[in-house]
C-alpha cells in the first residue's frame, strides 16, 4: 500500500521497483511447466511481443463464467510482434482490437503534431487554416467535404463542436503532489490547460495527489473518490473480501485467507488448529501486516499463531494476518509482484478500465520457501521497492525487461516464449480486478452519497487504483492489496554514496505511468461528451450535420497513440453481475439512512427497514430486532475501526450487511448463503416497491403498486411471490469459518 499523502522518507521514489541480482538456489519456486527460470529470456528480446499477452478471456471460464464471445480471437499469441522490435515502433492498434498487454505505447506523443493552438483553442484559426491546407492537399475527397462544410455554415458562426473545442480542458494541478511530473507530461501531450496554482474559476478536472478531501469543489471531476483510502485499507479490504468469500467462496479464492487482529485472534487460532488437525502435513506460514501500513512497514512472517507479537502494538495498531503464499512464480530465481493500474471511471453505472501494461517489482535475494531460518529475510520475501532499494543487489535499469523494476509486459513476453497461457493469465487478472471492485463498491457508494449527496452541486469522481498482484507458481494471480494512492513518480532515487541520493529519471516508470494518466484524462475528457451531445443535437436539427466539421483541425486524439486503458466493465458485466449482491444490500442501507451526509444507520432507520420490508413476525418481534441492532452495532463500534464517523454510535454498512445475512439465514434456512441473501434482497426490494406504489396511490390517487424489477443483470428470484421453496436437503456451507460465524449469528437472532 502506498503511504497516504506522504512520501517514503528518504526513499521516496516510485514505490514500485525492485530487482534481482545474483543467483542462488531458488529451488523452491519452480517455474510452471515449460517455462524454466533461467535461460528463459533470449538476450535482447524487447517486450514487443506483448501484444500477445494481451489477449482475453479464455480463462473467464475458469471462474465458472462462460468463455464464449469474450474477445477477438485473432489476438492470440500468433499475432505477437517480432522479437526485437521496440514497442515504440509498433503501429498502434485500433482500440477495439487491443487487449491488455499489448505493446507498451510511446509515452510522449510527437510534439510536432497538430498545432498546439488549434488543439487548445487559443489563437486557433491560423493553425486551423494551415491544417485545412494540408488536409486539402493530402486527403482525397477532403477538400470537397471542407467546401460543403463551409457552405453549410452561416458566415461567422462556428459549429457546436468547434466552439466546444475552443474552450480547452482546464486542469487544476495544484494538489497533484508526487504525480505532478507525470501529469504535466500528460497535459502537454493532450495540450490541455494546466493551472498549477489553482484557479479562481472552476476547472474541468481537479488532480489530487492524495485523497478526496475538498468540500469546496462544486463542479467538474476529481480524480479521487470519497472514502477510497479507508475502503482499501488492509482491514477494510479483508472484511469486504471475506464477505464475498462467504457468499461466493470459489469466485473469491484469489484473496489469501485472512483474519483481523486483535478481534479475530481466537478465531485465527481455532481455525488454524482445526485445519492442522484435519491435515497434519499442512505446514503453513502467515504474514502479519499492520493496518494502514505501507511499503512493508511492520510486516513479519510467522509459522504459528502463537508467534504473533502481542506486546502492545497489536492493541494499538490493528493488523491483518494472512496465509502466506509459499510458492510464488519466480523469475531469475527471484520473487516478484505486479502493480497494475485500474481506472474506476464511474461508480454508478460501474465502469472499469485496466491499463494494458503495469510494473513488476523484484526481490533482491533468491527465493526460498519460508523456514524458521529465513523468515526474517525481507529481501527474499517482500517485493516492496522501498525495502529492496536498500539491498546491495538492487539493479536500476533503463530497460523495461531487466533490473529490479520491469514492465509487466516484459514478464508476459518471457512467459509466452516459454509456452505459458498468457491469454488465460490476462483473463484471470481481469476477473480478479472486476471481482475486487465489486467487493469495494458497496462501501464506496455509502461514502459517495454522504460526501456528494444527490441533488446537491458537487464534482463527479474517478480514480486510478494500484492493484498489487502475486502470481503463483501455477500462474494463478492472487490479490495482495489495492492502493488508493499508487505512486505516480517517474523518477527513482539512486544512492551515489552512503546516504547521498540523487533523483534520476526512470524510463520504465515514465512509460507506464504517463500513459496511464494521459489516457485516464482522455477517457474523462469533458469536452468529448459535450461534443457528442452537440453532435447529437445538430444531427437532430439537420440530418448529416453530425459529422465532425470537415475543416476543423483534428482533435488531439489524432496525434496520440491508441488508448492504453481497456474497458472491462460493463464490457464483461454479464459474467459478473450475479456477484453484486452486497451492492443491492447497500442500496437498501442507503435508502434508510435518512439524514443526508451520514454513513451510519440509527435504530429508527433499522426499525423502519424491518417494518417496511415486513421482516418481523411472531418469531421475530420488534424487541428482537432492537436486540439484533444493538448487539451487532455495539460489536462493530467496539472494533475501533478508523471510520469517518467513529464517534457516531450508529450501524455502519458492514454491520448492516452482517445483520442482513443473519436475517437471510434465519428466513431461508435450507439454502446456501448467497441464495439466502438473494432471496431476502428480492423480498425486500419487492415489498419496498409495493410500499412505494401505495404511497403513489395515496399521494396521487393513481398508480398501481409496482412490482420490483430485478436489478440489472440479476436473475429473477422469488420476489413478491414469497420465499423460495426449500430444496429438501440442507446445503452444507463449505467454509468452516462461515459455519462459526453462522453459529454466532444464530445465537444473536435466537434462531
Ligand atoms: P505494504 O502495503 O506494506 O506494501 P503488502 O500487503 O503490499 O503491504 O505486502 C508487502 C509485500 O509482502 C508484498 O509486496 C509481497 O511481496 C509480500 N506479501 C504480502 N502478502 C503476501 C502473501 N499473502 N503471500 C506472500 N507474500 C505476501
Amino acid at each position: 500500500m502506498e503511504p497516504a499523502g506522504m512520501e517514503p522518507a528518504g526513499l521516496g521514489t516510485g514505490t514500485e521497483g525492485t530487482e534481482p541480482a545474483g543467483t542462488g538456489t531458488g529451488t523452491e519456486g519452480i517455474e510452471p511447466a515449460g517455462m524454466g527460470t533461467e535461460a528463459m529470456e533470449p538476450a535482447g528480446l524487447e517486450p514487443a511481443g506483448l501484444g500477445t499477452a494481451g489477449i482475453e478471456p479464455a480463462g473467464m471460464g475458469a471462474n465458472g463464467i462462460e468463455p464464449t464471445g469474450l474477445e477477438p480471437a485473432g489476438l492470440g499469441i500468433a499475432e505477437k510482434e517480432p522479437a526485437g522490435l521496440e514497442p515504440a515502433e509498433m503501429e498502434p492498434a485500433r482500440e477495439a482490437e487491443e487487449p491488455p498487454g499489448s505493446p507498451a505505447l510511446p509515452a510522449e506523443a510527437p510534439q510536432d503534431g497538430p498545432p498546439a493552438a488549434a488543439l487548445s483553442g487559443e489563437g486557433a484559426l491560423p493553425g486551423r487554416e494551415r491544417e485545412r491546407g494540408r488536409r486539402g492537399a493530402g486527403a482525397p475527397g477532403s477538400a470537397g467535404r471542407a467546401a460543403r462544410g463551409r457552405a453549410r455554415r452561416a458566415p461567422g458562426r462556428r459549429s457546436g463542436a468547434e466552439s466546444v473545442r475552443r474552450a480547452g480542458v482546464t486542469v487544476d494541478s495544484s494538489k497533484a503532489k508526487t504525480s505532478l511530473e507525470a501529469l504535466k507530461i500528460s497535459l502537454r501531450q493532450l495540450r490541455w490547460k494546466e493551472f498549477p496554482f489553482g484557479r479562481r474559476l472552476p476547472c474541468d478536472i481537479y488532480w489530487h495527489g492524495v485523497s478526496f478531501h475538498d468540500s469546496n469543489i462544486f463542479s467538474g471531476q476529481v480524480n479521487k473518490f470519497p472514502g477510497m483510502t479507508e475502503t482499501v485499507r488492509k482491514i477494510t479490504l479483508s472484511r469486504a473480501m471475506r464477505t464475498m468469500q462467504d457468499l461466493f467462496p470459489l469466485e473469491y479464492n484469489f484473496y489469501p485467507r485472512s483474519w483481523i487482529l486483535p478481534e479475530e485472534l481466537p478465531l485465527f487460532v481455532a481455525e488454524v488448529r482445526m485445519m492442522k488437525d484435519s491435515n497434519p502435513s499442512w505446514k503453513p506460514t502467515f504474514i502479519v501486516k499492520p493496518d494502514g501500513g505501507c511499503q512493508g512497514d511492520g510486516i513479519y512472517l510467522i509459522k504459528d499463531p502463537s508467534d504473533i507479537r502481542l506486546t502492545g502494538s497489536i492493541q494499538s495498531r490493528p493488523a491483518v494476518v494472512q496465509e502466506y503464499i509459499c510458492k510464488p512464480l519466480l523469475m531469475d530465481k527471484l520473487k516478484f509482484d505486479i502493480r497494475l493500474y485500474v481506472l474506476l471511471k464511474s461508480l454508478e453505472p460501474l465502469e472499469i478500465y485496466i491499463a494494458k501494461d503495469g510494473l513488476s517489482r523484484f526481490c533482491t535475494e533468491p527465493y526460498q520457501e519460508p523456514t524458521l531460518k529465513n523468515l526474517q529475510q525481507v529481501f527474499m520475501h517482500l517485493t516492496n521497492y522501498s525495502l529492496n532499494i536498500h539491498s546491495g543487489n538492487f539493479i536500476h535499469s533503463d530497460s523495461a525487461n531487466t533490473g529490479s523494476k520491469r514492465t509487466f509486459s516484459s514478464i508476459l513476453c518471457r512467459l509466452s516464449s516459454r509456452g505459458a497461457d498468457v491469454k488465460k493469465l490476462w483473463s484471470d487478472i481481469i476477473s480478479l480486478v472486476i471481482k475486487t471492485i465489486i467487493a469495494l463498491t458497496p462501501e464506496l457508494k455509502v461514502y459517495y452519497q454522504s460526501d456528494i449527496p444527490a441533488g446537491k452541486p458537487g464534482p463527479t469522481c474517478f480514480q486510478i487504483l494500484g492493484f498489487d498482484i502475486l502470481l503463483m507458481k501455477d500462474l494463478k494471480p492472487m490479490l495482495l492489496e489495492v492502493n488508493a494512492n499508487p505512486s505516480m513518480r517517474i523518477e527513482h532515487e539512486q544512492e551515489l554514496s552512503p546516504g547521498v541520493f540523487e533523483h534520476v529519471p526512470s524510463p520504465v516508470d515514465e512509460k507506464v505511468k504517463v500513459a496511464v494518466i494521459r489516457d485516464t484524462l482522455r477517457l474523462m475528457d469533458p469536452q468529448k461528451k459535450k461534443r457528442k451531445d452537440t453532435q447529437c443535437q445538430s444531427s437532430e436539427q439537420a440530418p448529416g450535420a453530425s459529422e465532425e466539421p470537415p475543416d476543423a483541425a483534428p482533435g488531439p486524439e489524432a496525434a496520440l497513440p491508441s488508448l492504453f486503458l481497456k474497458q472491462v466493465f460493463p464490457k464483461y458485466a454479464r459474467h459478473f453481475s450475479y456477484l453484486r449482491l452486497v451492492d443491492r444490500v447497500a442500496a437498501l442501507f442507503i435508502r434508510f439512512l435518512g439524514v443526508k451526509g451520514t454513513t451510519k444507520l440509527g435504530p429508527t432507520g433499522f426499525r423502519t427497514f424491518i417494518r417496511n420490508c415486513k421482516l418481523s413476525n411472531s418469531n421475530f418481534s420488534m424487541a428482537a430486532v432492537d436486540i439484533l441492532y444493538i448487539d451487532i452495532t455495539r460489536r462493530w463500534n467496539s472494533m475501533g475501526i478508523d471510520h469517518k464517523e467513529s464517534s457516531n454510535p450508529g450501524m455502519c454498512l458492514q454491520a448492516f450487511v452482517e445483520a442482513f445475512f443473519c436475517l437471510a439465514q434465519k428466513k431461508y434456512k435450507a439454502l446456501p448463503l448467497h441464495k439466502q441473501v438473494l432471496s431476502l434482497i428480492e423480498l425486500c426490494e419487492c415489498r419496498l416497491a409495493a410500499v412505494h406504489g401505495k404511497r403513489l396511490v395515496w399521494g396521487c390517487g393513481l398508480a398501481e403498486p409496482r412490482r420490483a424489477l430485478p436489478a440489472a443483470g440479476t436473475a429473477p428470484g422469488p420476489g413478491c411471490t414469497g420465499p423460495p421453496q426449500p430444496h429438501g436437503h440442507r446445503v452444507l456451507r463449505l467454509q468452516k469459518s462461515s459455519q462459526l460465524r453462522a453459529l454466532m449469528c444464530r445465537d444473536r437472532t435466537g434462531s
